[in-house]
């Protein structure tokens, strides 16, 4: 199933995306979900980011590809950071870049979705807890990541996380194909193979840190061929059985 969460009208619902239509279901994905008898063109409809988390957990240097590139050691376990939920937009909205950056830059993300609140999740069980996946894109600031030496900044500003254009539930999260383009030509091209941590594993990880809620995202990390972006580009993220991300960029 693909679920998506768009606009009709005036009004917010969850769909599941069925070809170049939309399936009306009652209810949220995370509650009881029930298919209603309404169908939307998709050309009628605006999608909306398919989930609105409490949180935004990243996984940094997860490609072992990456790692190799940046000449960085593998780590021995999962490198968390968070990025604010205030960053999150979803399909074709505007990613702005601040003033204060020259040197904006996509990565391409495989995220997972939350299903149930869980802490302390066994690796074996995490997929009980995981609702699907969608396409991510953890845009950073990269100048100022180098200068302050972390992505706390870098990686908060308003619409730095584009996501969607739906929760995938029935895929292998750790066999599909990842790109990211900018204005059509190819950047990043890799497998979820290459993940240093599967998403059992970072499930598992970061549920001993925090209480997860349904909804709840986790980015997996970036493969190679990160760069940047100029206001006027237009950047997607592309995931095999997911779909494909795609933003327009401009200036503030
Ligand atoms: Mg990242």
């Amino acid at each position: 199933m693909q679920i998506v969460r768009f606009k009709a009208g005036d009004t917010t619902r969850y769909g599941a995306l069925e070809g170049s239509s939309i399936a009306e279901y009652t209810g949220t994905p995370f509650t009881i979900f029930r298919r209603g008898r309404r169908r939307h063109a998709l050309k009628h409809v605006v999608l909306l980011a398919p989930v609105v988390p409490s949180k935004i957990v990243e996984i940094g240097v997860n490609y072992r590809d990456h790692a190799a590139e940046l000449g960085l050691p593998i780590p021995d376990e999962p490198l968390m950071f968070l990025k604010p939920p205030t960053t999150l937009i979803g399909p074709d909205d505007p990613i702005v870049c601040p003033p204060i950056s020259a040197r904006v830059e996509h990565e391409a993300e495989l995220a997972v979705v939350i299903k149930r609140r869980c802490h302390d999740v066994p690796a074996a069980r995490a997929r009980e807890y995981i609702l699907g996946y969608t396409c991510l894109n953890d845009v950073t600031a990269r100048d100022l990541q180098m200068k302050d030496g972390r992505g706390s900044r870098a990686k908060a500003f308003d619409t730095f996380c584009p996501i969607g254009p739906c929760i995938a539930t029935d895929v292998d999260p750790n066999a599909l194909t990842i790109e990211a383009y900018v204005n059509g030509e190819l950047r990043q091209s890799s497998s979820t193979k290459e993940m240093i941590f599967p998403v059992e594993d970072i499930v598992a990880h970061v549920s001993l840190v925090m209480t997860l809620l349904p909804g709840d995202v986790i980015a997996t990390g970036t493969p190679p061929g990160i760069g940047p972006l100029q206001p006027g580009d237009r950047v997607e993220v592309r995931i095999e059985s997911i779909g494909s991300l795609k933003n327009p960029v401009v200036k503030l």
